[in-house]
């Protein structure tokens, strides 16, 4: 038993230096600081019995769930939950890097995600500093195709997905998403002078949209496989239709709104395609980190700071 106690409050010293560690210059643990610690990631008021220096108590010991059990296998991860007391909910989560929260996204989605010189930007960036602040985690953001998303996260090279991505049943079969934090609008863009006035005008016609996303699907399916040209980004789908190659494009109504701002001569139809739910995309197997981020995501829409976030981006009169 002594050496049990032994073992664990060396974890627990551990676990406290790799959270100094993690703490150091980040602005997200800085916001941070009533959980005290940049590892043990809590998600609701600072209860003390998730700290690390309870790991030595006896009935820690006893049953050998101590608070080291996210030191103890070299992943990233924090302990939410109370192990002892018997909470009903699973708070407890890895995560890809200790002390990190790893985000996948395709920064190519303006307002969510976009470049502003050599820094990626946007709604997502900013809801994702807020919930890693609230997880006591760093944010760490990996940008890359918007279809290769879903595969990091299923291979646990990234943490969450979240991308302006749409909750779908198809891809609910093999991720598991947050409650949802926005509302996505499938809109149709086309040249300013063309013919096309509605959804049903674009029968036997060519659309573009984006590689892998709703757009894609959707336009498949109503419109058949022939009259889809996929692209990798969303604006490379919208120089296609200022240069004549495509009819139009179906993409999401923000992005929609800042393609047609930047670009001369197209406009967005009136009617919409289709209403979607963003939420981010997390593993399978961890749904501790969906719980504690659904809990961090329910806590910044409580106190406003999601909305806020989403009217600096997205003004009233768009
Ligand atoms: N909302 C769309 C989807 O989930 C598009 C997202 C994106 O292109 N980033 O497929």
């Amino acid at each position: 038993m002594k050496k049990m106690r032994k073992f664990l409050a060396a974890v627990a010293a551990g676990t406290l230096m790799a959270a100094m560690l993690a703490g150091c210059g980040s602005e997200a643990d800085d916001k941070a600081g009533s959980a005290g610690s940049g590892v043990n990631a809590e998600i609701s008021d600072g209860d003390a019995d998730t700290k690390p220096d309870d790991a030595g108590s006896d009935t820690a010991a006893d049953d050998g769930a101590g608070a080291g059990t996210a030191a103890d296998d070299g992943a990233g991860a924090g302990t939410a939950a109370d192990d002892g007391a018997g909470d009903k909910r699973n708070t407890e989560f890895t995560t890809v890097s200790e002390g990190v929260l790893t985000m996948a996204t395709n920064a190519y989605f303006p307002p969510y995600e976009y470049y502003e010189g050599n820094e990626i930007v946007g709604i997502d960036v900013e809801i994702a500093e807020a919930i890693a602040a609230k997880l006591g985690l760093e944010l760490k953001i990996e940008d890359m195709e918007f279809d290769s998303i879903l595969i990091a996260v299923q291979q646990g090279k990234a943490d969450m997905g979240l991308a302006g991505m749409s909750v779908t049943p198809d891809r609910l079969k093999s991720v598991n998403f947050t409650d949802t934090y926005a509302t996505g609008i499938q809109v149709v863009i086309v040249t300013e002078d063309s013919d096309i006035q509605g959804i049903d005008d674009l029968d036997g016609k060519k659309v573009g949209v984006q590689l892998g996303t709703t757009g894609d699907t959707l336009v498949k399916e109503s419109l058949g496989e022939d009259s889809v040209d996929q692209y990798n980004k969303g604006a490379d789908a919208v120089m296609a239709l200022k240069q004549g190659k495509v009819d139009a494009v179906i993409i999401d109504n923000q992005p929609a709104l800042s393609y047609v701002k930047s670009t001369e001569g197209l406009k967005i139809l009136e009617t919409e395609f289709a209403v979607e739910d963003y939420a981010a995309a997390i593993a399978k197997e961890n749904d501790g980190l969906v719980a504690a981020v659904n809990d961090a995501v329910a806590q910044l829409k409580e106190d406003g700071t999601i909305q806020s976030i989403l009217d600096k981006y997205i003004k009233a009169d768009e």
